[in-house]
């Protein structure tokens, strides 16, 4: 096979069926159009026509998208996963790093995009030279790191090259918010990409970066690489990530009454000192890893010693963690003793579980359980906050899908509330909420952006640092902000090197590929993928005028005082009607 051409017109993508077992390479569309991540997939999935189908239905296309720059710059180390999101039935995003995008790049591949219904529990193989079904009916309930190893095992050699996507119970018993674990310390979190790929009786895929890509004729591209090499590590911009990492976020977003309690009954709590970045840090972290291709390595891990049989054995366990399941799975169950809350992670992990929503969804059923609207009939252990036993079993019993509670829980908690009821106190902005209660625009943003992730926009950050209540102003920020990530994830970026990738970078980077014609169009291109992305959404059932904020987020104090419900009502009524526009309503 020839050297993969990283200018071509076109973008390379890789169809497999799972029902008949055949594998085709199309050439696809302009890459000068689509973009690459976010973009191509938007393209793959209105090019496929099945907007109108079910979502569950077997044709429907999980898809895994890399861009244009992917393993060619630092940090261009992202995946972009598509599909229709179990959760809610609307096309929707997920993003992941480790070493898929890589692997795919060097398989030759801009997107692989699986379709159909296996016969049997299989794992799916693929390369530049290789596509194969492996029949594993023995791994099914198998959790995600016995998966892992065992899948590890299945191809030789192309170590550092390969990377291994694997469900656990929750993927293959269709919960709403079942997750696909990376290369085991990263994840397509949110939405269910777990529970498409279990319908798909796929228990994993791996892939296998087993061709050769040429690099680029001239000087430009390594004195470009070389440039944001040095900005990324020298450079104050990275630092944080690297260092404590995201959990450095717990401390100061507790000052400022902006880290959700109890199911958000608090902003801000005294026991914030038995878990911060710094005391993990100290306590607990063994290493640091890196996703490929990225020099930062914010990865941080954890080791965890858990005691079993007799008081002389000892299970050592790796346990990567970030700020958001120590917020979801910690402040929000009020667990702060970091070891226990590393438990948590770990059996979430196991069950290939979200942390972030399964977190939440857990944290509205201890409300409900205080407030007596369930009892130890529906949840078959105690949940209290603090106690973090009764969360440990209960995430094995939402992964199972054990009763008719688990199986609502596992839809999210608005749907169990609709039966049992609390939904004032379901914290549910589109899905269950994200680590940051900072004010009306964050709540909002959530709420109506497209991946309802803290990432599709800075709506926490204008929250922070804009003190004048103006709607206008701030659903002009927004705009402008997921604009330009838009930009980012067509591409596809770590999004915690946005202030180094300006929009000007990304277009040297393009054209030091020979990719000028792509570079001239970025920003307008960006702008269409980000209209058609919310034409796909908006076609298969999200109305954003219907989008709710449940009563819990206007009641609670953050460090600008009560949440001015006035405000939020302006904010959310001035987007949802930017949102129709974009979508071409
Ligand atoms: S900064 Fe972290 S998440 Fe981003 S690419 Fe690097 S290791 Fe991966």
């Amino acid at each position: 096979m020839p050297p993969i051409d990283i200018a071509r017109p076109f973008s390379r993508i890789l169809h497999y069926d799972a029902t008949s077992g055949k594998a085709r390479v199309e050439e696809f569309g302009l890459r000068a159009e689509h973009l690459g991540g976010s973009g191509l997939a938007a393209a793959l999935y209105e090019a496929s026509g099945l907007a109108a189908a079910s979502p569950d239905a077997e044709e429907q296309p999980i898809i895994f998208a890399v861009g244009p720059l992917t393993g060619l710059f630092p940090l261009m180390s992202k995946c972009v996963c598509g599909f229709r999101s179990p959760y809610n039935g609307q096309w929707t995003e997920s993003h992941a790093g480790g070493r898929l995008a890589l692997a795919l790049r060097f398989a030759g591949y801009d997107a692989l995009v699986v379709t159909g219904r296996a016969s049997e529990l299989s794992c799916l193989i693929v390369g530049g030279h290789r596509v194969r079904a492996v029949p594993v009916p023995f791994l099914r309930g198998a959790d995600v790191f016995r998966t892992g190893k065992y899948m590890r095992g299945m191809v030789k050699g192309f170590s550092g090259h390969r990377s291994t996507i694997r469900i656990g119970r929750a993927g293959e018993n269709g919960v709403g918010f079942a997750c696909i674990n990376v290369d085991s310390f990263r994840h397509f979190g949110r939405l269910g990409s777990g529970a498409v790929l279990g319908g798909k009786n796929i228990k994993g895929i791996q892939v296998v970066g087993d061709s050769v890509s040429a690099l680029p004729p001239g000087k430009s591209y390594p004195s470009l690489v070389r440039d944001i090499q040095l900005a990324v590590t020298t450079t104050s911009a990275m630092r944080k990530y690297h260092d404590l990492g995201t959990p450095e976020n717990l401390e100061p977003l507790n000052k400022l009454h902006a880290l959700p309690w109890r199911n958000l009954q608090k902003t801000s709590d005294s026991g914030i000192s038995d878990m911060t970045g710094q005391r993990i840090a100290e306590d607990l972290l063994l290493r640091q890893s890196a996703c490929a291709g990225c020099p930062v390595g914010c990865i941080h891990i954890a080791l965890l010693r858990e005691q079993f049989g007799d008081e002389h054995d000892y299970l050592y366990k790796q346990v990567p963690y970030d700020y958001e399941p120590l917020f979801s799975l910690g402040t929000m169950l009020h667990i702060t003793d970091p070891e226990r809350v590393l438990s948590l992670m770990d059996e979430t992990e196991k069950t290939g579980l979200d942390c972030m929503s399964a977190g939440v969804a857990l944290a509205w059923a201890a409300e409900a359980f205080e407030k007596g609207l369930v009892s130890e009939k529906e949840t078959l252990v105690p949940l209290r906050f603090g106690e973090w036993e009764g969360f440990e079993t209960a995430l094995r019993h939402l992964a199972g899908r054990d009763n008719d509670f688990y199986r609502l829980l596992g839809q999210g908690a608005l749907a169990a509330a609709a039966c049992y009821g609390g939904d004032d106190f379901a914290c549910v902005l589109g899905q269950e909420m994200a680590g940051y209660a900072t004010g009306e625009v964050f709540f909002v943003a959530q709420t109506l952006g497209f991946r309802h992730s803290h990432l599709d926009n800075g709506g926490y950050s204008f929250d922070q640092t804009v003190t004048e209540k103006d709607a206008g102003a701030a659903v002009k920020y927004l705009l402008k902000d997921e604009h330009d990530r838009v930009m980012l994830t067509c591409m596809v970026a770590c999004l915690f090197a946005r202030k180094v990738y300006t929009t000007e970078k990304l277009q040297e980077c393009l054209s030091s590929l020979g990719l000028e014609d792509m570079a001239g169009v970025l920003p307008e291109a960006a702008g269409a993928v980000r209209d058609l992305r919310w034409k796909l959404k908006m076609g298969t059932g999200f109305d954003p005028q219907k989008a709710r904020i449940p009563k819990r987020f206007t009641e609670i104090t953050t460090w600008k005082g009560g949440i001015d419900a006035t405000y939020m009502e302006e904010t959310r009524g001035l987007y949802s009607r930017e949102i129709l526009r974009m979508g071409g309503r």
